[in-house]
């Protein structure tokens, strides 16, 4: 961790970086107190072989736009020899980060057991980064979209107030609050487990019955053997989950009739 903190402007009066910035700026209401916290502590990317994602040549397409991102100047909010920490341009809550490896990977379907090391440093640094920017006590899941939109793996760093203005539709709530959110901890646990019956998933009840249903159902789990051995996703049944559902309030049983009446009783969960 070398942090990025030579900032020498009096206290309370400490500019954002530019990314973090942006990640603010479209929240629904940014309270100035918001805006006079400690900028977001940022660590310089470092230059090594391992980097191929992040400095191969630039990939056109809006699929590519994460390639891009992590490979542009100053968006780097932390970058080590195994991932970068970007802010998300579009943020569903009031804290959304994505984490990408260096290492090209196009999706959670080429990850192999061998790759567990590598998730479990992305989780690392995400729980530094969220740590050593006094961000703890947001509460954050951290975890991918079973099925993405953008290509380059990325683990979502999402803090659970979900308030903010980029959260406009169905699909979004869904995709962050049904199981299409795949937390880091159980794929980890997958690729980990010589048995996948008998992952057991770090996280609180009722989530981790669900997390099992995934698994002993077939929706998830490994596919072939040894070192190689990948995770294997039902694509299709998971597409669905992110399509219909109703609108269940992540904070307690409330349903919602519509987005804006949600995102009205997401903003009061905030107040109290
Ligand atoms: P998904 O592929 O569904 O897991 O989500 C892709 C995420 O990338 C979304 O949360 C978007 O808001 C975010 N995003 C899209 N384009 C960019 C970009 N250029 N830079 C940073 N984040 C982005
Ligand atoms: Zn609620």
């Amino acid at each position: 961790w070398r942090l990025l903190m030579n900032d020498k402007r009096p206290s309370g009066k400490r500019k954002l970086s530019d990314a973090a910035l942006v990640s603010l700026s479209s929240s629904s209401s940014t309270s100035p107190a918001e805006l006079a916290e400690p900028a977001i502590k940022t660590s310089k990317p470092a230059m090594t072989a391992a980097t191929v994602a992040s400095k191969g040549p630039v990939q056109f397409g809006w699929q590519n736009g994460l390639k891009s991102a992590m490979q542009a100047d100053g968006q780097a909010l932390f970058s080590d020899d195994v991932c970068v920490i970007i802010a998300d341009k579009y943020p569903k809550a009031r804290h959304h980060y994505l984490v990408l490896p260096k290492r090209q990977i196009d999706s959670l379907a080429q990850l192999q057991r061998s790759d567990a090391s590598m998730l479990k440093r992305m989780l690392a640094a995400a729980e530094s980064f969220i740590a050593e920017n006094n961000l703890l006590p947001k509460g954050f899941r951290f975890g991918f979209h079973a099925v993405p939109s953008m290509s380059q793996l990325h683990m979502h760093v999402i803090s659970q107030d979900f308030v903010s203005t980029c959260l406009k539709t169905k699909k979004h709530w869904l995709s962050f609050t049904t199981e299409f959110f795949l937390d880091c901890s159980l794929l980890l646990q997958l690729l980990e487990s010589a048995d996948s019956s008998q992952v057991a998933s770090t996280v609180e009840e009722p989530r981790q019955h669900r997390q099992q249903h995934l698994i002993s159902s077939g929706r998830l789990g490994i596919r072939g053997s040894g070192h190689s051995a990948s995770l294997a996703i039902d694509r299709a049944w998971f597409s669905s989950l992110s399509k219909a559902g109703e609108l269940k309030c992540n904070q307690c049983a409330r349903v919602a009739k519509n987005m804006p009446d949600l995102k009205a009783h997401l903003a009061g969960h905030e107040r109290t």
